[in-house]
């Protein structure tokens, strides 16, 4: 059946089919996924990432039910190189890297970034998502994709990491690796170490973006992360209430040390209002009102726009497909966010 699907995809170098040419290395399909391996004669060859993607929009396309549990690789044959190269980094294909940073944990950091990867995947990018937040990963199961058990690819004798792709996101979480109750456990080298692996090691490709879902607050482990990569800017979260206490002056100050200099591209304000069903027209600014624009204003950076308090938003959360996906309004506020993180960006 599979194979049968396959066959409709042409190398476009060889006029062959993938299956007849040789190119589908091994299907395995049940319990609720499907992983297909092409192998591709040549060490690089240019279709290679073309194809996965026609392979796995096509399995997308018959499998709907699939979706995110369909996972496409590209095995290279090639010869073991040597130790040194080990360094080498599958960071290379990615355009822009956004940090998203909080001062303090529970303002929405992780909702935001999810939301946020899902409004520039609309915006038609390539986006990926590093959940980096080793005290709390949340992105599994925003994504619902808890129980994905990340798979090893073998390339020219080094191991490398498969994402999940999940609604089009090439999201990897270090909450795949461990048990929420080993989190808190996890101190700077350990968890720097292996998320110096999730960052070099897993198979990015290509993105246009490549969303970093910090841990909460200014620390060792945030230098190690961000002095790992190029990253070309931080969005900060907090809720109007945090904004000016010196959890989100911290966070500023963090990315603007001269040692780090990465720009703030700029802050969000997170359940900046509410509105009840019932009245619509209303604002109700539980929390103050203004305080996050003035905040930026009086420390040169950005605002980047207000996310008001909606239940779709914490129900998109915890049901495993983030609000952007299916409520308007949401995906409105985050557009507009999204649009001018976008246009900060070289
Ligand atoms: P953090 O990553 O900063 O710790 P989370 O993203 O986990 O925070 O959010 C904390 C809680 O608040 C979650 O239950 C989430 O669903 C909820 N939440 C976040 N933003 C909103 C919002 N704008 N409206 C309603 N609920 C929200």
């Amino acid at each position: 059946m599979i194979e049968g699907l396959l066959r409709g995809v042409i190398h476009p170098e060889s006029g062959e089919n993938i299956v007849d040419g040789g190119f589908v290395d091994g299907i395995t399909a049940g319990e609720g996924r499907i992983t297909v391996s092409l192998r591709f004669k040549k060490t690089r060859d240019p279709f290679a990432v073309k194809l996965k993607n026609q392979v796995q929009t096509l399995l997308e396309e018959h499998y709907p039910e699939m979706k995110g549990n369909i996972t496409v690789f590209v095995k290279e044959a090639a010869p073991a190189r040597p130790v040194e190269e080990l360094r080498r980094t599958t960071t290379g294909g990615i355009r822009h890297i956004v940090a998203v940073a909080s001062g303090k944990g529970g303002v929405g950091k992780s909702t935001v970034a999810a939301n946020l990867a899902l409004t520039l995947r609309n915006m038609g990018y390539r986006v990926g998502l590093l959940d980096a937040d080793i005290y709390g990963p949340s992105q599994p199961k925003m994504f619902g994709c808890e129980g994905y058990v990340p798979e090893a690819e073998r390339i020219e004798g080094y191991d490398y990491i498969v994402p999940v792709d999940v609604k089009g996101i090439k999201l990897i979480s270090i909450g795949f690796f461990i048990r929420p109750t080993d989190a808190l456990l996890w101190r700077g080298a350990m968890a720097t170490n292996a998320l110096k692996q999730l960052i070099h090691q897993t198979l990015w490709g290509e993105l246009d973006f490549l969303l970093i879902d910090l841990p909460p607050g200014t620390g060792d482990v945030h230098l190690s992360i961000i002095s790992e990569l190029k990253v070309d800017g931080a969005v900060i979260v907090s809720t109007p209430q945090q904004v000016a206490v010196a959890d989100v002056v911290r966070g500023v100050e963090m990315f603007r040390n001269e040692k780090v200099a990465i720009p703030v591209l700029g802050i969000i304000e997170n359940m900046a209002w509410f509105t009840p069903a019932e009245l619509p027209d209303h604002r109700y600014y539980i929390f103050g009102h203004g305080g996050a624009a003035a905040y930026a204003r009086s420390c040169d950076v950005p605002f980047l726009g207000e996310i008001p308090i909606i239940q779709s938003i914490m129900e998109g959360g915890e049901s495993g497909s983030p609000a952007v996906e299916s409520d308007s309004a949401v995906s409105g506020f985050y557009r507009q966010t999204a649009e001018k993180i976008v246009d900060k960006l070289p």
